[in-house]
């Protein structure tokens, strides 16, 4: 087939949106498929997609998979610090900035130990919420001169183990979420005669927007009040640790949209750092937190799945923000921290998923031939049908050709129509709506109705995946995640539907896409062709979404490629690494299932049925082999060759 010529890549670029939401990492090739730039700087290394495909496919990987593009974590964290770095130089700030990386994002040890890498020179660190992601940080941050801050609530082993951070000489910064936790902190500081860094969390009163806004305000889960943090430096003074006090944080909720929630929280909290300065604490931080958002729908505006600003504009507003509050009240200029999060590693994974099938309500028909004494109802639907033409009114023969179905179900359950009378109702119920689909394709206008009947004939895409496995948020808050095909976009996208996945689950489905400026329920894919598989990818997936899925219907993690580029290479990348998903043995022994005892049971029944004779024995041999390799195989589908 040759691509249609009234098509073209910026029609696809429009369409799927791939330059607004890629973040300078990816667009559409002239070849259709999916390009790759990991390092904007040098825009010569690009990695096409459809290479990156066969060589997983030659590896012989299964599908669904994760793909890792490594160099974008990399460039993320460059391009954060650096935006920092000529944010300070250009206002005159006089302090310097020093973020952490907040592992609950993505905690996977290679997204981790990329960026403590990557933010070697820019004294980057790590910032941890659990005990868990407290172990992690202090055995992965190896950044000399780097902070680690400690946020989230806290018992008496994670302090030690702060402690314990400080006497191995790291900046392990405690952040005190709630009161109690700084009268522990003290008790355990002075037991162990170790100095601690101290941070106070603040309840702040400016609230963000967007989904994440209750982290903001009175009513804050974290962080102390105002009259808690003034007793805090009163207690610290008792204490005689007035000077262990250095960080003052606050985080208002994460994909911030509105740039003026941030530029409220930051005055708001520069104001109380400037006012702690002044009553004799010299505190060395402000630390903004995290809520630096991603552009998901690629709209650069206050909605929900996306943000009025850019990166630069952030960092900017929190500079001068800070500053100009601190030039106001006379007060020196702090070493600024952020916490940006799904800022470093949104772009740097997506979920690559083939399509497996398409699932249509028109698509089986029977013969409607007239017969003899058949009811009235089918003569009426079948008269609209071969009445249609130019001069029809389309839109009393949508609702003649509803009504007539309607009446033609409830005549059914009266048992005075046959089931086989309601197959070829039916049938001509749906040939009627295709030809008003295809009547209004090019229409300016549609009727209301009638777009509910373009829904309707829209296509599914059964993908092969799970969202609650791979998509978390898009399920559990709506979140929009862009979707592209990842060949073929030099072809123009025959095909309307939604996606929905392989679990047995109504919920597991993605019926939300960007297109423009709009959100509409069905996507333009391209057909289906037999023999050929056609992938699609998620993208923007490795914040929160790589990490938050659960093992519904006993889906389990994906296989993952990651990818590096290599400018000598003629493709200008190399597989560095598979790491295999679950097998379906993982899956159920997280469930307390024994599979070897599973596989000993199944090899009984099949002993049992072989010595009654009812099986033969090699024939026994072969389905027990194959139990054992399914139970050793991928959850997910395996497609047809
Ligand atoms: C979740 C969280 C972050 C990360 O937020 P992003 O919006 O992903 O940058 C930072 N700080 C704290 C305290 C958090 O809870």
């Amino acid at each position: 087939m040759t691509p249609a010529t009234d098509w073209t890549i910026e029609d696809a670029e429009k369409l799927y949106g791939v330059s607004r939401w890629g973040g300078g990492y990816f667009r559409i090739g002239d070849n259709g498929n999916l390009q790759i730039t990991p390092d904007p700087g040098n825009p010569s290394v690009r990695i096409d997609f459809g290479s990156v495909l066969s060589e997983i496919q030659q590896e012989g990987l299964q599908f669904p998979v994760v793909v890792r593009f490594h160099d974008i974590l990399r460039a993320q964290v460059t391009q954060l610090n650096t935006a920092f770095a000529n944010a300070i130089e250009q206002s005159g700030y006089r302090g310097e900035y020093q973020g952490v990386y907040p592992i609950k994002v993505n905690q996977m040890r290679e997204v981790v130990e990329e960026i403590v890498y990557a933010g070697k020179p820019f004294r980057y660190g790590l910032e941890a919420g659990s005990k868990a992601e407290l172990l992690a940080a202090l055995a992965m941050n190896t950044n000399d001169g780097s902070l680690t801050v400690l946020n989230g609530y806290k018992d008496e082993e994670f302090m030690r183990l702060a402690l314990m951070g400080r006497r191995l000489g790291n900046r392990m910064v405690v952040v005190v979420e709630k009161y109690s936790e700084l009268l522990l902190l003290v008790r355990l500081a002075k037991e162990l005669a170790i100095d601690p860094i101290i941070g106070m969390r603040a309840k702040i009163t400016a609230k963000g927007r967007g989904k994440w806004e209750s982290s903001g305000g009175d009513r804050a889960k974290f962080g102390l009040t105002i009259t808690e943090i003034i007793n805090a430096t009163r207690y610290l003074k008792d204490e005689g640790m007035d000077h262990c006090l250095k960080l003052l944080h606050f985080h208002i909720g994460s994909q911030l949209t509105d740039i003026r929630s941030v530029k409220e929280a930051v005055s708001e909290g520069a104001m109380i750092y400037a006012e702690l300065h002044r009553m004799g604490f010299a505190l060395d931080y402000v630390d903004v937190g995290g809520g630096l958002g991603i552009d998901y729908d690629g709209t650069a505006s206050t909605s929900e799945s996306s943000r009025n600003y850019t990166m630069q504009e952030y960092v900017s507003s929190v500079v001068q923000g800070v500053q100009e509050v601190c030039d106001l009240e006379g007060v020196p200029h702090p070493g600024l921290v952020s916490e940006s999060g799904r800022a470093i590693t949104a772009h740097h994974s997506c979920v690559v998923t083939q399509i497996v099938g398409e699932i249509r309500t028109d698509s089986a028909q029977v013969d409607t031939a007239a017969c003899a004494d058949e009811h009235i109802l089918l003569s009426n639907m079948r008269d609209i049908y071969t009445g249609l033409g130019e001069q029809t009114n389309m839109q009393a023969a949508f609702n003649d050709a509803s009504r007539y179905k309607e009446q033609a179900l409830d005549a059914f359950k009266l048992r005075v129509l046959r089931l086989e009378e309601l197959a070829k109702i039916e049938t001509l119920y749906w040939q009627i709506m295709e030809r008003l689909h295809h009547y209004y394709q090019d229409a300016d206008y549609i009727p209301e109705e009638l777009q509910e009947m373009e829904r309707n004939l829209s296509s599914q895409y059964l993908c092969n995946f799970s969202v609650f496995q791979s998509a978390a948020d898009s399920w559990a808050i709506d979140q929009l995640l862009p979707v592209a095909p990842l060949t073929r976009m030099d072809e123009k996208p025959q095909v309307s539907c939604s996606l929905v996945d392989i679990t047995c689950d109504s919920d597991g489905k993605i019926d939300q896409f960007a297109i423009g400026r709009e959100i509409t329920q069905v996507l333009p894919l391209h057909k289906l062709r037999a023999g050929e598989p056609y992938f699609i990818g998620l993208f923007l997936t490795g914040a929160y979404q790589d990490v938050m899925g659960d093992m519904h219907n006993l889906f389990g993690r994906l296989n993952e490629v990651h990818v590096f580029c290599d400018d000598e290479d003629p493709q200008d990348f190399y597989i560095e690494e598979i790491v295999q998903g679950s097998s379906v043995k993982d899956v159920l022994t997280i469930m307390q299932y024994n599979p070897q005892a599973m596989t000993s049971d199944v090899k009984r029944m099949i002993d049992k049925q072989v010595a009654a004779g009812q099986i033969k024995p090699r024939e026994g041999v072969r389905w027990n082999d194959f139990y054992e390799a399914c139970i050793n195989g991928y959850t997910y589908l395996k497609p047809q060759k």
